[in-house]
């Protein structure tokens, strides 16, 4: 399975979970074979992975991609209301 359907099964399977807005940062935690903490830093627009694969490649991994599509299915309802609160 390559990394593209390996994101689109940990979507699909709900597998990310949005923790919320610290700082100027987006966290998430992607359960994959582990526990991956991908944040995203809105000022420069760059998303980082803790896994070994993202240190090594020094790119977007599936836990990365994950959250990407995450974010673009429920940007309008969750990412909106929790800057709200
Ligand atoms: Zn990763």
């Amino acid at each position: 399975m390559d990394k593209f359907h390996k994101a689109k099964s940990l979507t699909e399977d709900n597998k990310v979970k949005y923790k919320g807005l610290i700082g100027s940062s987006l966290y998430f935690s992607v359960l994959s074979n582990s526990e991956h903490q991908v944040l995203f830093r809105i000022a420069n627009h760059r998303w980082m992975c803790d896994c070994e694969w993202a240190a090594l490649h020094k790119k977007d991994c599936s836990h990365i991609l994950a959250a990407k599509q995450w974010l673009k299915m429920n940007e309008s309802e969750s990412i909106k209301t929790n800057e709200v609160q």
